[in-house]
């Protein structure tokens, strides 16, 4: 086992730790000091501040997904006070004529409370985003939830035609997840998947699992149906001298109007922008909160010299420069 992986692996594990979490929240010094590291991937801490950073992207001509971020809501109050925020972000977007799309966790709004709970605060958010003409993205999480999230979204999708959901290429059921949700309306999002997972369950990072997103995202271009390929990946975007996903798309005549390409703020904006000259819709990631803990213990686990830019940005904070 090589020293990176063994961080990546530690890393996602430290951001599933809820203890370590309320530690850093309970503690300004190193909230703040680890916040300087955040704001290099998130679009503030609060809701203005997001959509200023919204704006800014939007003037550049890529549509932007909001996400007031946190899971695993534990307490029904807490679960009503983030389905109040996201109320908030699809009224936010419509005040300021943003380009952009809302982003959730089922978890954050009462999914591991309670199933119904979770459900109907989904509802409530998917209504309001519909009434307005937008789309609600759903995430997808830990191996534990991945059966019932799917099986909210897809009560949802009895209703609603703006609901899109997360598919992690990762995991050894996606490709009879997507079989199904291909019979859904509202976009499908495909990613590698960034929880970790056990071996029997989820392939690691490494060619089986490039060989599966391509497999996957082939299928879904095919389809015809609305999707987002989210991934930063190099191999599936651009290789030289021609782009993976690009050239898939040209050969087949597949549509591009479905199609968009999707990134996280602050990881390799440049490949973004090639495909943006390819003439793809393309779109950027964009959570605020405070809740960034396990955003950014991901962030860095996937890519682990990452850590020494954030070991550089969380000092600025105690010694400046
Ligand atoms: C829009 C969007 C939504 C997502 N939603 C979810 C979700 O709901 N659930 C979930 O489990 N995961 C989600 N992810 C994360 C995803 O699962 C991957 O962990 C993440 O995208 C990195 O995988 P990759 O496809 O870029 O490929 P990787 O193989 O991880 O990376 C390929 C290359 O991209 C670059 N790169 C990737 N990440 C970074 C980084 N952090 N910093 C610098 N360079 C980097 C590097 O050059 C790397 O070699 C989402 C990702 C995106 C873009």
């Amino acid at each position: 086992m090589n020293t990176e992986f063994e961080v990546a692996e530690a890393l996602k594990q430290i951001a599933l730790d809820e203890e370590i979490k309320a530690y850093i929240l309970q503690h300004p010094p190193l909230y703040h000091s680890l916040l300087q590291a955040a704001l290099r991937f998130i679009g503030g801490e609060t809701l203005a501040q997001c959509a200023e950073t919204a704006k800014s992207v939007n003037q550049q001509g890529t549509a932007v997904t909001i996400d007031y971020m946190g899971e695993s809501t534990r307490d029904t109050g807490m679960a009503e006070q983030a389905t109040q925020e996201f109320l908030g972000v699809i009224q936010t977007i419509v005040d300021r004529n943003l380009d952009s799309s809302v982003s959730l966790d089922l978890s954050h709004i009462g999914m591991v409370i309670d199933t119904e709970l979770g459900y109907k605060n989904a509802c409530i958010l998917a209504k309001a985003a519909h009434d307005v003409g937008l789309e609600m993205m759903i995430s997808m999480e830990g191996i534990d939830r991945t059966s019932l999230i799917l099986e909210i979204h897809q009560r949802l999708c009895e209703t609603f035609d703006n609901v899109g959901i997360t598919l992690q290429a990762y995991l050894h059921r996606t490709p009879t997840d997507l079989e199904n949700v291909l019979q859904l309306p509202g976009k499908i999002r495909l990613v590698k998947g960034a929880y970790a997972a056990p071996a029997h369950l989820a392939k690691f990072r490494g060619a089986e699992l490039d060989k599966s997103y391509r497999q996957l995202m082939e299928r879904l271009l095919m389809s015809g149906h609305p999707c987002s390929i989210a991934t930063h990946d190099p191999a599936l975007l651009d290789p030289v001298p021609l782009e993976f996903a690009h050239k898939f798309i040209q050969e087949q005549g597949i549509e591009q109007d479905t199609i968009e390409f999707e990134m996280l703020k602050g990881v390799t904006p440049e490949r973004l922008q090639t495909m943006k000259n390819h003439g793809y819709r393309t779109r950027v990631y964009l959570p605020y909160g405070r809740e960034w803990h396990l955003y950014l213990c991901n962030r860095l686990a996937e890519h682990p010299p990452n850590l020494y830019r954030a070991i550089a940005d969380a000092a600025k904070y105690k010694y400046g420069r």
